[in-house]
């Protein structure tokens, strides 16, 4: 059979099953955006992976390094934030192509790492390094914790919540156009910012699980309708999205056009915002007014959870209901 056939979440599944582990401490395995491990009673140790890799995630000629150590980590607290935790520390494993990489270049990386390691305070424990024969190839893994009982697992949805996202969506995907379409102005930097320098939702995160406001929580790395999939699948329910809520920044709609691309599309199926997607009891939308007022950015509702509604369903202003069918970012198959 071939891995396309299969897609990469296909594949996630197929190992899933033939490996069922059933240890006291392993309080969630795969199929969260990190793992939790039981620590004491009281906390749970967060475990997550994230690779970053040369010509899959970026290129040399489109990227800086310092930004390139600034994503590498991002990415990772990312899924720290999804969980409601706390980083601590990170491994970091590089393969280095050495007839193209010059040391200078591993520095500026490094810069870029630990500059937002010290925002953060997040600590580096160690790694591996390797020479690679083709392709750079950054690894990092991330370790955090949170209190067990505030822990938001993606399966934790319940029937009828409402469904939030925090800032701006499809910005990232824009910026990667951008950034390959190539002549850009300082106007659409702070697009090509938001897909070089993603910055992690971990104060939201943090907030939303201790005031117990989030009952499901996904980053947005695939794209919304691919990560809200995964959310809805995992608390067995399926999502719809009123697409005329969908919040569209004004960079966005100025921008998306010039780049033949649909802002709303770019909204819903572009990837790596690295936003948060959560779920939360419609009683609690008062407690998120006033939380967003602490935050950076907005957090604006998008729809619902609901037993009845198929997979990942579309609401327009009509109300016409439809069932997405593009979902987003797969790595074996590209589109799904
Ligand atoms: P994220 O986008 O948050 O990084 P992924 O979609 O990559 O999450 O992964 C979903 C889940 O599948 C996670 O629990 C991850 O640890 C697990 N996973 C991904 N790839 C593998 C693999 N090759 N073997 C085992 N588990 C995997
Ligand atoms: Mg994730």
């Amino acid at each position: 059979m071939k891995l396309s056939d299969l897609g990469e979440f296909g594949f996630i599944t197929r190992i899933a099953s033939r490996y069922s582990t059933q240890h006291p401490a392993i309080i969630k395995g795969i199929g969260d955006d990190a793992a939790a491990l039981c620590f004491s009673d009281k906390e749970v140790v967060l475990f997550s992976t994230d690779q970053v890799i040369e010509g899959i995630h970026f290129r040399l000629e489109t990227t800086d390094e310092w930004k390139l150590g600034w994503k590498s980590l991002a990415v990772n607290l990312s899924d720290i934030a999804a969980m409601g935790g706390t980083p601590l520390g990170f491994t970091l494993s590089l393969a280095v192509p050495t007839q193209r990489i010059s040391v200078e270049f591993l520095d500026g990386f490094y810069d870029g790492l630990f500059s937002l390691a010290r925002k953060t305070g997040v600590h580096l424990l160690g790694g591996d390094t390797s020479r690679s024969g083709a392709a750079l190839i950054i690894s990092v893994s991330i370790v955090g914790t949170a209190p067990r009982e505030q822990v938001v697992y993606r399966s934790g949805g319940k029937d009828n919540d409402d469904l939030y996202i925090t800032g701006w969506l499809g910005e990232a995907a824009l910026g990667l156009a951008i950034l390959e379409g190539g002549n850009r102005g300082s106007d659409v930097e702070s697009l090509v910012e938001r897909h070089l320098c993603p910055v992690a939702r971990l104060r939201e995160g943090k907030a939303l699980a201790e005031h117990k406001i989030a009952h499901a929580m996904i980053d947005l790395s695939d794209g919304l309708l691919a990560d809200a999939r995964h959310l809805a699948r995992e608390s067995g329910l399926g999502v719809e999205i009123d697409t005329s809520l969908v919040p569209l920044s004004s960079a966005l709609k100025r921008y998306a056009g010039d780049y033949g691309a649909d802002p709303l599309t770019l909204a819903l199926t572009g990837g790596e915002d690295y936003e948060l997607l959560f779920s939360a009891a419609m009683e609690r939308r008062k407690d998120i007014e006033l939380l967003q007022r602490e935050c950076s950015s907005p957090i604006t509702r998008i729809g619902k959870l609901s037993r009845w509604a198929e997979g990942v369903t579309l609401r327009d202003e009509q109300g016409r209901t439809r069932k997405a069918d593009v979902v987003g970012y797969d790595h074996f198959r590209l589109r799904v």
